[in-house]
């Protein structure tokens, strides 16, 4: 049966090839699940039978559309929106936007794919999506964003709903980008709070959501690293990235004991041995929306380097990649193994590539892959969705407590896939299994759909 599981991979990947021959982003996302799924078709011939990964790596649904708006200089500026409708099997589309100049479909595809088994590990009942636009939000002025986003939604609308599809934040769309989409909606639909997550606390937005991947990312680290008769405190940690993603993974480490030396964007980063202070890089990035090199300016323990955080030789013990997909290369895996890190948790969405991975994986350091660590932001916007649905708000503390229950359930569930296929502490493999299951089973229960 085994040469019949692998003929069938093969013909997956063949035509995901033909079909879309130049969408890397998307091909490296699925051939890694796929490669973890053998074990899976092994056990359930079913799932070949009924053809489930083909209709798995084929979004239900993708919208691409013209977005015009107008510059502060009044030029007539056109950027290129999407919205791909992944997976409904589980629950209704869910996933954020992002706003980079890098955004193409293959990123979205390769983003609302991976949402999909993300949010099944939540264990609450959302499906995969994704959006975005390849609007650079890097120098624009207020205004400027906001009528970008005012254009944005006045397509996108169209195609969401409450119980249909709900967008959140992502690279470069956070609060205030939330709220000018969020008005835009009002306008043109009326007053919704479920359409949109991570809303302003005025209108309809949950507590702890501006915490909850950061916040995340640590709960489910410290699951992870007690597993292991290992703990948090006073291991250096290495952090890449200064949004909301490293900022609250930052305070959260620091509360755990751990001590953050790095932190950084797409210029260059800071590398600040007594350990970074919370407060400066809050105020540079949420306060003055500065770029991370000032934070050089205000702590004079620190300095300022050009170039990636994954090129510093410094012995640490964790990396906590923060920033976005593949910075990390297998050359920078190489330099991990050298500098002592044993353990890597994944706060950005595939943030190694597939050869760090295995670099990784040659050299027993224990991985935490990202629709498993950064899984908290998204399981909190579902959150934001029930209390939405009963029009309450829940506390701090209720939803901060829930959302530390629901990652170590994630751990749980990845651990016991680990030991069910008898993987050695191949989480990854274990994420996409566990993931992976639940919408297997739901879509076998649809029927051909
Ligand atoms: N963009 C986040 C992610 O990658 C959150 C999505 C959401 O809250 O819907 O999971």
């Amino acid at each position: 049966f085994m040469a019949d599981v692998e003929a069938y991979i093969k013909d997956l990947k063949e035509t995901i090839i033909k079909r879309d021959p130049n969408q890397s982003e998307f091909q490296e996302a699925v051939f890694t699940v796929l490669e973890s799924l053998k074990p899976v078709l092994e056990k359930h011939p079913e799932y070949i039978k009924t053809n489930i990964l083909g209709s798995l790596v084929e979004p239900e649904r993708v919208f691409q559309f013209r977005i015009p708006w107008q510059d502060d200089a009044g030029n007539y500026r056109i950027n290129r929106g999407f919205r791909v409708q992944f997976n409904s099997a589980i629950g209704p589309y869910k996933g954020g936007l992002r706003l980079h100049p890098s955004v193409n479909l293959s990123i979205v595809k390769f983003l609302g794919f991976e949402q999909i088994l993300k949010n099944s590990l939540t264990g609450l009942p959302i499906g995969g999506g994704k959006g975005g636009a390849d609007f650079d939000p890097k120098g624009k002025s207020d205004l400027e964003i906001m009528r970008f986003c005012q254009s944005f939604m006045t397509e996108l609308q169209k195609y969401i709903g409450p119980n249909l599809d709900v967008p959140a934040g992502d690279i470069g769309v956070g609060g205030r980008e939330i709220g000018y989409l969020y008005g835009q909606y009002k306008r043109l639909n009326g007053s919704q709070s479920g359409i949109l997550t991570g809303k302003g606390l005025e209108y309809g937005g949950s507590l702890a959501r501006t915490e909850a991947t950061g916040f995340g990312l640590i709960y489910f680290l410290d699951a992870l690293i007690k597993d292991q008769k290992d703990s948090l405190k006073s291991k250096t940690i290495k952090i890449s990235g200064a949004g909301n993603v490293a900022i609250y993974a930052l305070q959260k480490a620091q509360e755990n004991g751990a001590k953050v030396v790095t932190v950084s964007d797409s210029n260059g980063y800071i590398y600040d041995p007594n350990g970074i202070d919370l407060a400066t890089v809050k105020q540079i990035k949420e306060v003055e929306r500065g770029r991370i090199k000032e934070y050089a300016d205000k702590i004079s323990t620190a300095k300022y380097f050009e170039g990636s955080v994954w090129d510093l030789d410094i012995d640490y013990d964790i990396a906590l990649p923060c920033a976005t997909q593949n910075e990390i290369n297998e050359d920078q895996a190489q330099l991990m193994v050298k500098n002592g890190v044993k353990y890597i948790a994944e706060g950005a969405n595939m943030p190694s590539s597939t050869k760090a991975i295995k670099v990784y994986k040659d050299n027993q350091i224990i991985y935490g892959p990202a629709k498993a660590a950064n899984a908290g932001g998204v399981a909190v916007s579902a959150l934001e969705m029930s209390q939405n649905s009963e029009r309450l708000s829940w506390n701090f503390e209720d939803v901060d407590h829930q959302l530390k229950g629901i990652m170590e359930n994630i751990y749980k569930q990845i651990s016991d896939a680990d030991k069910e296929y008898d993987l050695g502490k191949d989480y990854q493999a274990g994420a996409n299994i566990a993931g992976f299951e639940k919408v297997a089973k739901a879509m076998l229960a649809q029927g051909l759909v």
